[in-house]
């Protein structure tokens, strides 16, 4: 038995999302089908209007004009400290702990040869130009303990002049986990146990 073209161009586009896979995509999809046509329709613009954002061309956060409110705010940027995450889901995982006051960069990503990431996908140029430009004091790098991850935390402190104190957050955070599914209490911990690097 199979299912309308339709249905399975749907399920295919649904299950590019992280995390769904082809059963609940198919699952998703066949509850839209019970939807009025105006409800799609709806939703299909909110959907394509995602492709009009545009971003923070100093941190790559979400941005209304050239930069966000955290890259405009004099406070946070006299911090003189950055705060290095890899996507935008950690960026707000750590805005939501409260415990940070500086500024951020998102990296969009970690170094990964064998999905062909570099450091130029990885926009680390314009970081180090920030931080050289905004004489910045600390970077702290907020990135998810994994392979890859320890393996961009060594590649980036080792482009960083040596006056900058660069550290890494770590304890708290469990091995393999997700800044962006862990408590503030936790993020809150870890960003205590920021250690040397
Ligand atoms: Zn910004």
């Amino acid at each position: 038995m199979e299912l309308p073209e339709t249905i399975l161009a749907a399920i295919k586009q649904f299950s590019k999302l992280p995390g769904v896979g082809e059963k609940s995509a198919m699952r998703q999809i066949l509850a839209l089908t019970n939807w009025k046509i105006s409800d799609l329709a709806q939703f299909g613009r909110a959907i394509e209007q995602l492709g009009a954002l545009s971003r923070c061309r100093r941190c790559g956060f979400f941005a209304e004009e050239d930069k966000c409110t955290i890259c405009k705010s004099e406070v946070r940027i006299n911090a003189k400290s950055i705060c290095v995450v890899e996507s935008i889901t950690d960026f707000l995982a750590i805005e939501r702990s409260n415990q940070f006051h500086g500024s951020y960069f998102i990296l969009g990503g970690v170094l990964n040869p064998l999905l062909g990431v570099g450091p130029q996908e990885l926009k680390t140029e314009r970081l180090l130009k920030c931080v050289l430009e905004e004489e910045v004091g600390e970077i702290i790098l907020a990135l998810n303990p994994s392979v890859e991850g320890d393996a961009t935390c060594s590649y980036l402190k080792s482009v960083f002049p040596q006056e900058i104190r660069v550290e890494r957050i770590g304890f708290g955070i469990p091995i393999g986990s997700n800044l962006d599914y862990l408590d503030p209490m936790t993020i809150t911990k870890a960003l205590e146990n920021k250690r040397p690097m």
